[in-house]
């Protein structure tokens, strides 16, 4: 098994503490770690930053051939990458394996294509005798520290716009799901400078917080919790590094009357408990209209009831466990809190599943009320609510009536009434008779406390680069 770090081209075991990863479907260790040194996390930044001055200078065909080759090698690798991912996440291998890769794989082909097509204000004169241009360079050595939800994805949705900027970079994975990103370097080591790309190991507390403050970083980018995108701000208000924060999420999925209940039913399904419901689009917070809501929680509880869990190669096996024991304990006192509330009602779930993996039964509360916690914070489980409204009115005031602004969905078959709600929601991304589906074409991220910046798409990579303007007199 890789378990070394990747520092200047060099694979480097830790020097630091050790630390075990498990196996989430069984409770087994996998194996165990050692964290990156402090030095050796200032090796990661200072060889990251020897190597900016030749990678940055690179031209925008020769950074798109290495990302190709980066996808060609995703592809290469693809089952035993989606064993690894699925073994460490505990994620079903098939949906690691065709759902996960396929996409990682597009991220890399996409941004190659982007970072020939960068564009901005033409070049004239803007003042006579003056030429000026737009130019958008690198924006220097780029901390990028990764969640463990979707471990490989998230790497490849900052390596791939980060090197196409003509940045070079240090990447922290998550300490509970490393595996897949500690191979993914070593595997793509020989097709780039040393330094241009490397990974360091360990908790955030001690690897995450030196790196991001190590003097040469330039830009922060996490994907992870609203407490640690605020850790974030912190090293940043002292030193005024660029921050891109993908934070958390909690979807509102506002059903109306008029809609195919059938598709939204079938739909929350797929996409409230998908990944286990460790999804920051979770459609977690579903609001149906009065005349609708009996049947739709009851027909909802009786679809989710026949999801299948099991480990990562049963047969069928539709959802797998949470990914730690104490995310699990977590997940469960949400639920305990539920029950202590008399208008809520679980109806089907609601209880972890007894055995050595982090199992937690797939989940829907009837009854919740926009002022009930199980409504207002991110539970990141296999766990859904449902809450009644009367107007449209009222039900854009409860969806936009939370800290997040990352996902929502708005099931009608009205296509004004879908246009006014998408209008008026605050969310990063509204979808209409679906939920979910992202392609590498459109942006991902947040608005209020979800975050800002984004992934994937052209606003992706610009964020990834420094505008600048360059006048010359005649
Ligand atoms: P987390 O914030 O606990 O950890 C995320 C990463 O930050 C990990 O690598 C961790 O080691 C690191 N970290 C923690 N403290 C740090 C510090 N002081 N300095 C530097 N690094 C530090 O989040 P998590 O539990 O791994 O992931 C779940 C969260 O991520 C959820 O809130 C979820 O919504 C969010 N998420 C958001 C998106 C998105 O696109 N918006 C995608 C996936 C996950």
């Amino acid at each position: 098994m890789q378990t070394r770090m990747f520092i200047d081209g060099q694979l480097q075991a830790g020097a630091g503490e050790a630390y075990t990863v498990f196996n989430p479907a069984t409770g087994a260790a996998i194996c165990q770690i050692a964290e990156a040194s402090p030095e050796q996390v200032l090796a990661a930044v200072g060889a990251a930053d020897r190597a900016l001055p030749g990678w940055s200078r690179t031209v925008p065909r020769d950074r798109a051939a290495v990302l190709l080759k980066i996808a060609d090698r995703v592809e290469q690798y693809a089952t035993e990458l989606a064993r690894l991912e699925s073994d460490n996440c505990g994620k079903p291998y098939l949906a690691a394996l065709n759902d996960e890769i396929p996409a990682i794989s597009d991220v890399f082909r996409f941004f190659a294509g982007a970072a020939r097509c960068l564009s901005g204000s033409s070049a004239t004169e803007y003042l006579p005798g003056h030429t000026s241009m737009i130019r958008r360079d690198p924006v220097g050595v780029i901390a990028q520290i990764t969640p463990w939800n979707y471990p490989l994805m998230m790497m490849a949705w900052k390596l791939a716009p980060a090197l196409a900027g003509g940045n070079t970079l240090v990447l922290k994975p998550s300490e509970i799901t490393p595996l897949t990103t500690l191979r993914f370097f070593r595997l793509i080591g020989d097709l780039l400078p040393p330094g241009v790309v490397n990974v360091v190991f360990g908790r955030g507390q001690t690897v995450g917080q030196p790196l991001v403050s190590a003097d040469p970083v330039r830009m922060i980018s996490l994907t992870g919790s609203i407490a640690t995108g605020q850790k974030m701000l912190e090293v940043a208000a002292q030193t005024l590094k660029r921050t891109h924060l993908e934070l958390g999420g909690k979807a509102p999925v506002i059903i109306f009357d008029d809609a195919d209940i059938e598709a939204a039913i079938a739909g929350i399904r797929s996409f409230g408990y998908y990944n286990a419901g460790q999804d920051c689009t979770a459609a977690c917070r579903i609001y149906v209209q009065d005349k609708r809501y009996e049947n739709f929680a009851a027909d909802l509880a009786s679809a989710v009831s026949s999801i299948k869990h099991g480990s990562q190669d049963e047969d069928g096996v539709e959802l797998g466990p949470l990914v730690s024991s104490a995310h699990r304990d977590r997940v469960a006192g949400f639920l305990d809190r539920v029950r202590e509330q008399p208008h809520m009602q679980v109806i089907t779930g609601g209880r972890s599943v007894a055995g050595g993996g982090y199992f937690f039964e797939p989940t829907v509360v009837a009854g919740a009320t926009q002022a009930d916690e199980i409504v207002r914070r991110e539970v990141f489980g296999p766990v859904v609510s449902v809450t009644r409204f009367s107007d449209v009115d009222q039900a854009i005031a409860y969806a936009n009536d939370s800290d997040y602004g990352l996902a929502s969905s708005v099931w009608t078959k009205d296509i004004g009434k879908a246009m006014r709600v998408s209008a008026e929601l605050q969310y990063g991304c509204t979808w209409v008779n679906t939920h979910f589906m992202l392609v590498n074409e459109m942006p991902h991220g947040g608005m209020k406390k979800s975050g800002y910046g984004k992934d994937l798409s052209m606003y992706g990579l610009e964020d990834y680069t420094c505008v600048r303007h360059v006048m010359i007199k005649h």
